[in-house]
């Protein structure tokens, strides 16, 4: 351990981040604390990732078996298929404290020390603890803040948790209003129209800007769009910002004009769900005292994950992970910067690639991408001189797909026309979430479609749909 301190690295937030950053730093030889002030797991398993997929999978297991047409050409017939909501809740319940219990005791096996309370920095390499006992005061060579992000609420919407919820709300299924306004068509937002169209609930989706899931390619939320949304109990508002939301029984919604911000209509539903994103937590984190000021709440940070000062230079021995630097809220991306920021610490320099990153909605079927969109690699290319091409390939003509009967679904592959480059993926269908992994790999790589298209896939699998849209681009490169 490094001489004149308590610990060689200490972390504040135990979510996924800080975790990964724990657990790698031990492998390196490292002694590790990390400080926590509410739960073990953070979001991702507490009110993010996993009961928000325990929920899908119990969800979307409903809407399979009622979809009697499908289930009748695949030769089942079934008779009425009910559900149990607070079954359905315990389920994700059950699952979250397992894994929260999983994670405290992989800690305590590896003698990380977990400290239980508020972080705060109180100088550079020290940070006090308020805990249940008082005030606790710890050295470590390296500090890592990993506090995470909470739920985003614009102003002019009040949140009672029962009514009018945020996601912290929803992982917990406490009620099926039958009428739900879902504010934001992000992930979480279709994540939750998924499992709420499947248990009944009907849905009016509510969007500010003039395009449905805006984050994702086009031609992907187009497609997406027409399966996920137009043919369930889900009616569409884009253009439309929430001005003011009341909670209670009915909860009222003011709807403006996105640009003109004059309210154009009022709705009367049962509940509503504010998904509109996340912010950083990273205040009261003592970052003055070290000389950092934050970015719209974000944490500034280098590719090595160091902190840096409100000049731009790095502050030694200083790392911020995870959502609160911003650079990609995701569960994998904090896990990957943690370790990266572990790395750094140790001599070994190390940056995230995050060109490389998937991601993914897990709706049924799933929405998946990695790299750039169509647009931004468009733009890419402009400034950088090179062309770019796209093609389709499409799960209605997959073996494994027809074999399912699940053949709503594209995979986009994007790439530069020169060298072959693949830039981005997109995928929507059956499996689509495990499926980009191997794009990801791809990119990780650098490769070109024209070795991609070399690849041999399993037959009869669903990874096909990405084998042939690979040969269509690699023939495409060769102009036949
Ligand atoms: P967090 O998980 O937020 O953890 C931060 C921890 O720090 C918290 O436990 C907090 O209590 C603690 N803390 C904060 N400040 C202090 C302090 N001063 N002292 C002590 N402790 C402190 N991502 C995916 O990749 N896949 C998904 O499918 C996915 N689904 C999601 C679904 C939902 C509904 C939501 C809300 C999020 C989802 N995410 C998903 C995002 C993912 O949960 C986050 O990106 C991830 O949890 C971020 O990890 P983190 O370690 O940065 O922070």
């Amino acid at each position: 351990m490094t001489q004149g301190f308590d610990y060689d690295l200490a972390i504040i937030g135990a979510g996924v981040g800080g975790h990964g950053a724990a657990i790698h730093a031990v492998s390196c030889g490292l002694k590790v604390a990390i400080i926590e002030a509410a739960d073990m797991g953070g979001t991702c398993v507490n009110r993010g990732c996993i009961p928000s997929k325990a929920l899908l999978a119990a969800s979307g297991r409903v809407r399979d078996l009622r979809n009697a047409h499908h289930l009748k050409t695949l030769g089942i017939q079934l008779g009425s298929v009910d559900f149990d909501r607070g079954a359905i809740a315990n389920h994700a319940n059950t699952i979250v404290s397992k894994l929260r219990g999983d994670l405290t005791n992989s800690l305590k096996r590896l003698n990380v020390d977990v400290i239980q309370g508020w972080g705060k920095i109180a100088s550079a390499q020290k940070i006090t603890v308020e805990t249940d006992k008082g005030e606790k005061t710890i050295t470590a060579k390296d500090i890592i803040l990993a506090p995470g992000s909470i739920p985003f609420v614009p102003p002019g919407i009040e949140i009672d948790g029962k009514t009018v919820f945020t996601s912290d709300d929803a992982v917990r299924l406490e009620s099926l209003p039958k009428w739900i306004a879902i504010i934001g068509s992000g992930y979480i937002g279709l994540e939750f129209s998924d499992i709420y169209t499947a248990l009944g609930c009907e849905i009016t989706m509510i969007e500010a800007l003039d395009q449905l899931m805006p984050t994702f390619d086009p031609d992907i939320a187009k497609l997406a769009e027409r399966v996920l949304i137009a043919p369930r109990d889900i009616e569409t508002k884009v253009g439309l910002l929430a001005k003011k939301i009341i909670p209670g029984s009915p909860v009222i919604i003011e709807l403006a004009d996105f640009k003109t911000k004059e309210v154009v209509e009022v709705l009367e539903v049962d509940a509503c769900l504010v998904a509109t994103g996340r912010v950083p937590v990273s205040k009261n984190l003592g970052l003055e005292t070290v000389g950092v000021e934050t970015m719209r709440g974000y944490i500034p940070v280098n590719d090595k994950m160091q902190v840096l000062a409100a000049a731009g230079e790095p502050i030694a021995n200083l790392w911020a992970i995870g959502d609160v630097n911003g650079k990609m809220m995701l569960a994998h991306s904090a896990s990957a910067q943690g370790i990266a920021a572990v790395e750094n610490i140790c001599g070994r320099s190390r940056e995230v690639d995050y060109l490389s990153i998937p991601a993914a909605a897990f709706t049924h079927p799933e929405i998946s991408y990695v790299g750039m969109t169509e647009p931004a690699a468009k733009e890419l290319g402009k400034a950088e001189g090179f062309e770019v091409a796209s093609v389709k390939s499409y799960f209605k003509g997959n073996s494994k797909a027809i074999a399912e009967g699940e053949t709503d679904g594209m995979a986009k592959v994007i790439y530069r026309k020169d060298t072959g480059e693949l830039l981005g993926v997109h995928i929507f269908g059956l499996h689509a979430s495990d499926l980009i992994q191997e794009a990801a790999n791809a990119i990780a790589q650098r490769d070109s479609v024209n070795t991609l298209a070399f690849r041999v896939h399993t037959h009869p699998t669903l990874s096909e749909v990405l084998d042939e849209a690979f040969k269509r681009a690699a023939g495409a490169a060769a102009g036949h």
